[in-house]
């Protein structure tokens, strides 16, 4: 989906409420078309005669359209940089850009509202699409008891571990295995434990055309 500003602002406020507590201010939404992000928060940062910062203001949240993104992904990048903004608000010197309380927010969300939020450098679909390295993925698709459709990639050592959990698992309703050289994989991560990484089945699809079923 390409987000508008009033799903945007309707997204904010209905986060707002259910992982902050309804705690922050209305800020201003504007799209970008930007390449080099999906999502950013921008504000001002106000110091004393020290160079300190001793408050932020002119917040503005910037969302890209560049990109055709699952709501999913638009969602949790909005929730992102409502975490930056919530830490901003509170003036609280976090360790790093994605520190501990960043961190330890992210995590409360993700397991409170199964959300996926990640602190990893989100490339762009045209960063992803780029990287054209050809090398073999052992695919596991599955099909989960919600209706969803999930990839996993795994490290080859691991295909038996991550297989045998995976038919014990209540969630998956059934799954299948392929090997592939598309690089299109290479945007997922290499398990070595059992995870399942949602996808659009359409998509995954397209790339499975050439793709070795295993049994
Ligand atoms: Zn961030």
């Amino acid at each position: 989906m390409i987000p508008t500003v009033e799903f945007l602002q309707e997204r904010f406020d209905h986060y707002n409420a259910l992982c902050f507590e309804g705690t922050l201010p209305a800020i201003p939404i504007r799209l970008s078309n930007a390449q080099s992000f999906i999502g950013r928060l921008q504000y001002k940062p106000v110091r004393d005669w020290r160079r300190r910062i001793v408050r932020r203001e002119d917040f503005v949240l910037r969302i890209s359209t560049r990109f055709d993104l699952p709501q999913d992904e638009v969602e949790d990048t909005l929730i992102h940089e409502m975490i930056h903004y919530w830490i901003a608000l509170r003036g609280v010197q976090d360790s790093s850009t994605h520190g501990k309380v960043f961190r330890a927010k992210m995590k409360e969300i993700n397991e409170q509202h199964g959300r996926h939020l990640t602190i990893s450098h989100r490339s762009t679909p045209e960063e992803l699409d780029r990287d054209q390295r050809i090398s073999k993925h052992w695919l596991c698709v599955s099909l989960l008891a919600d209706g969803r459709t999930a990839l996993t990639v795994c490290a080859q050592p691991c295909i038996r571990t991550i297989r045998r959990a995976f038919q014990h698992a209540g969630t998956i309703r059934s799954m299948s295995w392929y090997c592939s050289l598309d690089p299109w994989f290479n945007r997922f991560p290499r398990c070595r434990t059992p995870k399942l990484f949602p996808v659009d089945p359409a998509e995954l699809q397209s790339h499975l055309t050439g793709a070795e079923e295993l049994k």
